[in-house]
């Protein structure tokens, strides 16, 4: 008979929002929780990507969680190997091998409005739990274009967070698709081996260096000897980047002034007029993610790679066409075209209350009330749900943020007593997606002039924070519960006819 384990806390996924809610509720006391993760090993993106010259564009001492600080980060930013180290790491300290459910994929979720739970189907085995916490993180399902002809392509294909460490590029053709963060790192990485590197650019990304720097045996011992001078070093990355805020949500004029730099940066590394120009953004800076890399122009300024300014149309046999004609033999494809953001998969797999899926839900834009719970989904919270990506600092501040409100969360649920949820009220979740859409107008994401991940299928940003993150700290240090209807099992019938399920209102 198959197997079914119920737990009060169902965690899905194992990368930073996943461990980190691991580690929040056994400090809460919580120890009935399982982590649900569809592959073999703990890390989420930072074990996926593993591309060459996968690294992170985020200083090292902040993009790691408060509570696990690293003293002896290598690097100023550190490589893919070392923060994936970092994950594995954190779940030996916390403890949290005995709830791993490795290889578990979760195939279908389901709420039970009798029994006041979820109900979770995984590739091995069922589990029911009072509430879910949803960590699959927005850059965890490649998005490979729909491409005419590339299931003819006789040669190799992957994308950016699969790669096939087995392929040797060695003197191949390779075609990369994309100019994101992710193919401006393997860019550099793969030019010195491959034979000929066509590059793909539908559109160019601004690109700035990366003051990336070894971390000197002295400041390490520093660190470990004297901690603050670690909290200082991460409080002053953190204070820097939150000035530069306004800038992005505010005054995106102000962005201009740093175009200049941006454009230096460029004519420095690139002497073709031609190239030069096919490289300079037409949008503003900051409208797209900014990108770090001292290697990158360099690196298209060989002779052994080509820039097409146009993206990729189709495939004929081993000819690669781009949208602007350009036709281009190769061995290999690499796309490095991002992952489904705004249509996350996971959605398709959740069923809330009225029988709808999150994905149903969510047709005409995600939201969410603060980023983690939605209307219709009772006791399901999301990290790093609806509007709280960032565009310039850490996503481990927002994770942490959303740990707190999961924290209060628990709270919350265990004060009420007994069986019972937490629903998000449409009008709480309408009033805060107001109060995010109106001041997203301002912002540089949405009035610079161009197209990104970070706006849905209707050109709205759900994706982003239009703040500080201090700011979303504030707002999600504790659950209100004027924003939830609290619901409780429906009364034994005493009579024939049913009584109807007991909503409690507190507003
Ligand atoms: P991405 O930023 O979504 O970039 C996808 C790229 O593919 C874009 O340049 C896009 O062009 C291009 N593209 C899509 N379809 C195409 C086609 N048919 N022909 C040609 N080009 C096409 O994806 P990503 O680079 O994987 O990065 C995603 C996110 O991951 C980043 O923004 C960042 O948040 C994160 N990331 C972070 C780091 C880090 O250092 N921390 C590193 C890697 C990734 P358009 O621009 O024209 O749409």
């Amino acid at each position: 008979m198959a197997k079914h384990e119920h737990v009060r806390v169902a965690v899905i996924g194992s990368g930073f929002g996943g461990l980190g809610a691991a580690v929040r509720l056994r400090r809460e006391g919580i120890t009935d929780f399982v982590v649900l993760e569809r592959a073999d090993s703990v890390g989420g993106t930072w074990r996926d990507n593993s591309y060459p010259g996968c690294a992170c564009d985020v200083p090292s001492h902040l993009y790691s969680f408060s509570f696990a600080p690293n003293p002896d980060w290598p690097r100023t930013f550190s490589g893919q190997r070392h923060i994936r180290a970092y994950l594995e790491h954190v779940t030996d300290t916390f403890g949290l091998r005995p709830h791993l459910r490795l290889s578990h994929e979760v195939l279908r979720t389901r709420w039970d409005g009798d029994a006041l739970r979820w109900e979770i189907e995984t590739s091995k085995g069922s589990f029911s739990a009072d509430v879910v916490v949803s960590a699959t993180g927005p850059l965890s399902d490649p998005k490979i274009p729909d491409v005419p002809g590339l299931d003819g392509f006789p040669g190799k294909v992957f994308h950016s967070a699969r790669w096939d460490h087995d392929y040797d590029l060695t003197g191949k053709r390779v075609a990369m698709i994309g100019t994101g963060a992710s193919a401006i790192q393997i860019v550099p990485a793969i030019q010195p081996t491959v034979g000929r590197l066509t590059l793909f650019q539908r559109t160019p990304p601004w690109v700035m260096r990366r003051m990336d720097r070894r971390i000197t045996g002295a400041e390490r011992w520093l660190h470990r000897t004297l901690p603050f001078t670690s909290t200082a070093r991460r409080g002053l990355l953190w204070g820097i980047r939150e000035l530069q805020v306004s800038a992005f949500t505010k005054q995106p004029a102000v962005l201009g002034l740093i175009e200049n730099l941006a454009k230096a940066n460029l004519a420095k590394s690139i002497k073709d007029p031609a190239l030069r120009a096919k490289l300079t953004p037409s949008y503003r800076f900051g409208c797209k993610r900014i990108l770090l890399s001292g290697e990158y122009y360099p690196a298209l300024a060989q002779p052994n790679v080509d820039v097409v300014a146009s993206g990729l149309r189709e495939v004929r046999g081993s000819t690669v066409v781009a949208a602007d004609g350009t036709e281009t033999e190769v061995d290999a494809i690499i796309f490095g075209t991002g992952f489904h953001v705004t249509d996350m998969p996971i959605a398709d797999r959740v069923v809330g209350a009225e029988g709808l899926t999150l994905a149903e839900t969510w047709k005409d834009g995600m939201e969410s009330l603060r980023g983690a719970t939605a209307a219709g989904f009772p006791n399901w919270m999301t990290i790093i749900g609806p509007n709280t990506g960032l565009g310039n600092s850490s996503m481990i501040l927002m994770i942490e943020s959303q740990l707190n409100y999961l924290a209060d969360y628990m709270r919350q649920l265990t004060v009420l007593g007994g069986r019972v949820a937490l629903a998000a009220r449409p009008s709480a979740v309408g009033a805060w997606n107001r109060k995010v859409q109106s001041r997203m107008e301002r912002t540089v994401w949405k009035s610079g002039g161009c197209d990104s991940w970070y706006l849905d299928a209707n050109g709205r940003n759900t994706t982003l924070w239009p703040g500080t993150t201090g700011e979303f700290r504030r707002e999600t240090r504790q659950v209100d519960l004027a924003e939830y209807e609290i619901i409780r099992p429906k009364a034994a019938p005493v009579t024939a006819e049913s009584t109807p399920r007991d909503t409690e209102a507190v507003a």
